[in-house]
């Protein structure tokens, strides 16, 4: 009940409550800090749960290109586990980077116990929409929100493409949750290396290409090759940072 979301929560048996949930910063203040914080180059990182937040934090960048016009900061919200489909549009628009911790979108205990009951629906289905941003033209970004969570993105990919918990992860059987915002695999891979680059204004980095840096991963099998149901058991043999080896699996 901590996300703040545009209308209350329910109480779990299809009633309203008179709970929206808290903004951790009032707009008030986040419309006068983000223009400030832009004019004087920082990059506003944003992490939004309810729709009250991600719209709140799009309502500020907006703010922020009011005064300042546009820039290369790459502002980015992060979390987007509720977005009312008036605001997917948005990202693209104000050019926010739709950064997603798609190892949560997934059903699970938590998320059809906890979550869905006290959401109620038209909402329970605008959770972690990234098929929509994708086909709204945002820019995606991924990141893992550890400690909180894995930080092992293969797992999250694995959801971001099956929209189910990776093998090894899972808390019983449950289907595919909002399988039309599953995202393909080229498409995920992309946000977590090119996508957090562009975040992290790593340019340098991101993709492989002469030039860049020899930063990569060596997998253990090519997950473009085999089920997608088996993107999750993908394990990393070797990790390159600058073209120098720091890690190598069976290292203590
Ligand atoms: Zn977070």
């Amino acid at each position: 009940f901590t996300a703040s979301m545009l209308e209350p929560y329910c109480d779990g048996h299809g009633h309203p409550t008179d709970n929206s949930g808290i903004s951790f910063v009032p707009p008030e203040l986040l419309n006068q800090a983000a223009p400030l914080l832009d004019e004087l180059g920082f990059q506003l990182h944003f992490h939004a749960i309810g729709d009250r937040a991600v719209r709140e934090c799009l309502d500020a960048v907006e703010h922020a290109i009011a005064r300042n016009g546009r820039n290369d900061h790459r502002h980015h919200i992060a979390h987007l586990q509720v977005v009312h489909p008036d605001d997917v549009p948005r990202f693209r628009e104000l050019g926010v980077a739709a950064n997603m911790q798609s190892l949560w979108a997934a059903l699970e205990p938590q998320m059809v116990e906890l979550t869905l009951p006290f959401l109620g629906s038209p909402r329970d289905a605008w959770q972690y929409p990234f098929g929509d941003l994708l086909r709204s033209g945002a820019v995606l970004a991924a990141g893992s929100d550890w400690s909180v969570s894995t930080p092992n993105p293969l797992a999250a990919i694995h959801v971001a493409v099956n929209r189910v918990s990776a093998p090894g992860e899972k808390e019983g059987e449950y289907p595919p949750f909002l399988p039309e915002q599953a995202i393909d695999l080229a498409t995920s891979l992309t946000a977590y290396t090119a996508g957090s680059a562009y975040v992290n204004h790593l340019d340098e980095t991101g993709t492989i290409a002469v030039g860049k840096l020899a930063d990569f991963a060596l997998l253990d099998r090519d997950p473009f090759a085999g089920p997608a149901e088996e993107i999750g058991a993908t394990r990393v043999l070797q990790t390159f940072v600058e073209g120098e080896r720091v890690h190598a699996a069976g290292d203590a």
